[in-house]
């Protein structure tokens, strides 16, 4: 597993970590034997939010965690309806109850609401001066969003940045990654496989993918996951319910593909003009 640094939290954090969108929706020890198949597979990167079941996921992932805490880089995201000075306390509290834990590695704001900025990351400072959060980012933030944030709280403060990027949907390349470089602020996947719309060999690019797979007597899935991380900025976060799935996207984490291979995935899947407004699921 490839490791690389998570922004300015002077953690080294692994390349693949673990999404939990939907993870309390089929059976539940499954989903809990996943995410600890998963960490045995070095992805301690686990990211959860309130929003997921209500608090089902996060309960879920407390289970997976009981007994190894200290080996997890543990993520969850506050609503902005809960985004006030008093929301996002009281929903940091929530949260850490249905993860049976007495802090979270990083806590984000799942995307922009009518909250100001300035009160939520008041709010998220207080809980990291009590010790609640070691860090806090921001989720679905476009380049005027991530000025406006940058100008509230300034260099080295933001954790990372969590925004969809998957094969047919690249738009973050195209002004979000070059700006979380410049400033430190690590890059988060989300929905690498886009949700539920993976290429498959007969769609545009497939083959191209298929044969780079073949290549590296890998998935297809691995492979994928392997281009978009192939910036040391950026980390993904696949979920998967199923044990098999989970340990096939750890072992992508050690995959690396040479110059001529992301360039046939470039041409592949290709990156497209920059939209006027930043993608989001
Ligand atoms: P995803 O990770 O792109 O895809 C999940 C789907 O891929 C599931 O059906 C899963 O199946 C399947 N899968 C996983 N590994 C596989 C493998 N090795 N082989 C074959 N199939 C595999 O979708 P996502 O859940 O939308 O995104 C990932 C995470 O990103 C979320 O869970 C969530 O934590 C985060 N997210 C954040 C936001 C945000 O606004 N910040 C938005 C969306 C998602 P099984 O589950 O059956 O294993």
């Amino acid at each position: 597993m490839r490791h690389h640094r998570f922004g300015p939290t002077g953690h080294d954090i692994p390349v693949i970590g673990q999404g939990t969108w939907y993870i309390d929706e089929g059976h539940r020890g499954e989903a809990v034997d996943a995410l600890r198949i998963g960490l045995d597979a070095g992805m301690t990167h686990i990211d959860t939010a309130e929003m997921y079941g209500n608090g089902a996921s996060e309960n879920v992932v407390g289970e997976a965690i009981r007994g190894r805490r200290d080996d997890v880089f543990l993520v969850s995201k506050v609503l902005p309806s809960n985004a006030s000075r008093i929301g996002v306390r009281a929903a940091c509290e929530r949260s850490l109850k249905q993860l049976g834990t007495d802090r979270l590695d990083s806590y984000l704001l799942h995307w922009r609401g009518s909250y100001p900025l300035e009160e939520t990351f008041e709010a998220l400072q207080d809980l990291r001066a009590a010790g609640k959060i070691l860090s806090y980012g921001v989720s679905n933030f476009d380049v005027d969003d991530l000025d406006e944030a940058l100008a509230i709280v300034g260099d080295g403060e933001l954790a990372c940045n969590q925004v969809l990027y998957h094969l047919q949907e690249r738009a973050i390349e195209h002004a979000v990654i070059p700006w979380c470089k410049q400033h430190g602020v690590a890059v988060v996947a989300y929905s690498p496989f886009g949700h539920d719309d993976f290429p498959d060999v007969y769609s545009d690019g497939g083959d191209v993918l298929e044969a780079i797979a073949a290549a590296h007597d890998a998935t297809t899935r691995q492979i994928a996951l392997a281009f978009l991380t192939r910036d040391n900025a950026v980390f993904a976060i696949p979920k998967a319910a199923r044990g098999e799935h989970a340990r096939a996207n750890g072992e992508a984490g050690a995959i690396v593909l040479d110059a001529d291979e992301i360039a046939r995935l470039d041409l592949a899947f290709p990156r497209g003009p920059q939209p006027q407004y930043l993608p989001m699921i």
